[in-house]
């Protein structure tokens, strides 16, 4: 006879696996909660003790096992039903080829998890077997009425004691896998490195090391081990007490892709800056460059006359523009700037118009003889240009009287008296 306390005692077995056991065990929603209820229900023919038919139901002893299903709570008779007609015992024989059935797939997933290694980088095939496992129902629905021998309890312990096996070798099986796929995310990590480090000579050396190509070699090197660890497809597994959280796998890889793109990512300032690396010649700094100065007189886009939308603008330069640009307007000279910033692209050797130095004005017939720009014309606006200290004028020889080139190369050497620079690096 089932007394209440059976049943209390049994209430508060259901409610110890239900509350305490079933979240760290893999229950991850209430779906799979009221399975086991539904199942606990069918079995007692109701949930209310006022409801139950005391003649036709046993206390139930629950068998916890480890692994994220509600398969971890199988419930078997505790002792032999009293009640069980010859039918329903014959029906809970039928059941023992199902039952070891059961077993030989449990035993399948443990072999195939132990096999995991090093290389692995998959848990498919382990998933499969799982869903083999778990999807093939020993029905024992009928099993509170068993009071026939030993055999059923036998094929029912003989898959209990395969599941505790296959737990263990998921265990084993899947630490390696997660423990292979961390260690190519280090990987990873380095190779970000790697990319920052090319970034960094780029950005903060006089030669920019390798430029856009040392960023894009690395990048190309991340990419690879990117796919590397986008190959791991893994599950998150709860197994004895330790979780496997494939999520936060996959969401450490997207955090070091996308800090790797901030830096990997060419912008246009960076094509620009890589051109004096393929040239040779010295890099200036990221924040030599201005996509908005201008000067009193002039805008940003007339002072940019290179093909990007950042230039270098000296203020020296700036200001002595501005100054020459007044004197010519006084002696009404007509004022064409042809050329200030350069990109090294359009820019020959050292020129200074790469580094925001120098400037090419126009010459006209100031003098007014008419015809054609000549010498006379192009000393008038030297004569204006030479109040200006400029550090270099390039000789009426080189430019040809349709403009004078100037440039501030060196503020420091304004500073002990201007003068010519005895190279031509116009
Ligand atoms: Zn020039």
């Amino acid at each position: 006879m089932w007394t209440r306390q059976d049943y209390d005692a049994q209430q508060a077995m259901i409610r110890e696996v239900s509350e305490a056991n079933l979240a760290s065990r893999g229950f991850k929603t209430s779906a799979r909660t009221e399975t086991l209820w539904a199942i606990v229900g069918h079995l007692f023919g109701s949930t209310s003790w006022e409801h139950i038919d005391q003649e036709k139901t046993v206390p139930l002893k629950f068998f916890r096992l480890g692994a994220p299903t509600w398969e971890n709570v199988i419930l078997i008779p505790q002792t032999p039903a009293p009640r069980c007609t010859p039918e329903q015992d014959v029906y809970n024989r039928s059941k023992i080829p199902a039952i070891n059935h059961k077993a030989v797939l449990a035993r399948r997933v443990g072999d195939y998890a132990r096999t995991l290694n090093e290389q692995s980088n998959e848990l498919l095939t382990l998933a499969k077997l799982r869903r083999e496992h778990n999807d093939f129902n020993a029905d024992t629905s009928h099993w509170v009425c068993l009071q026939s021998g030993n055999e059923v309890i036998d094929a029912y312990n003989g898959w209990v004691n395969a599941f505790n096996n296959a737990v263990d070798g998921l265990q084993i099986g899947v630490s390696r896998v997660f423990d292979n796929a961390y260690r190519e995310v280090d990987t990873l990590k380095r190779c970000k490195a790697e990319v920052l480090r090319e970034r960094d000579v780029f950005e903060n050396s006089r030669s920019g090391g390798q430029g856009v190509k040392g960023i894009n070699d690395a990048h190309a090197k991340f990419l690879a081990q990117e796919a590397v660890c986008s190959a791991f497809a893994l599950e998150s597994y709860d197994i004895n007490h330790k979780a496997y959280d494939a999520d936060a796998y996959y969401d450490a890889l997207k955090k070091v892709a996308s800090e790797e793109a901030q830096v990997s990512a060419v912008t246009e300032l960076d094509r620009l800056r890589d051109e004096y690396v393929y040239k040779s010649i010295d890099v200036p700094s990221p924040v030599d460059f201005t996509r908005t100065a201008s000067s009193k007189r002039f805008t940003f886009a007339q002072l940019n006359t290179g093909s990007y939308s950042w230039a270098i603008l000296k203020p020296v330069l700036l200001a002595a523009l501005d100054g020459i640009a007044d004197e010519m307007n006084a002696a009404k000279y007509k004022i064409q700037l042809n050329s200030v910033y350069r990109n090294p692209a359009r820019s020959s050797g050292k020129s200074q118009h790469q580094y925001g130095y120098a400037v090419d004005i126009q010459v006209f017939d100031f003098n007014g003889s008419g015809g054609s720009v000549d010498e006379k014309d192009w000393n008038l606006l030297k004569i204006i240009t030479d109040r200006f200290h400029p550090s270099y004028t390039e000789p009426v020889a080189e430019s040809g009287p349709g403009h004078v080139h100037v440039d501030w190369r060196q503020q420091s050497y304004l500073l002990i008296g201007g003068g010519e620079l005895p190279e031509c690096l116009a």
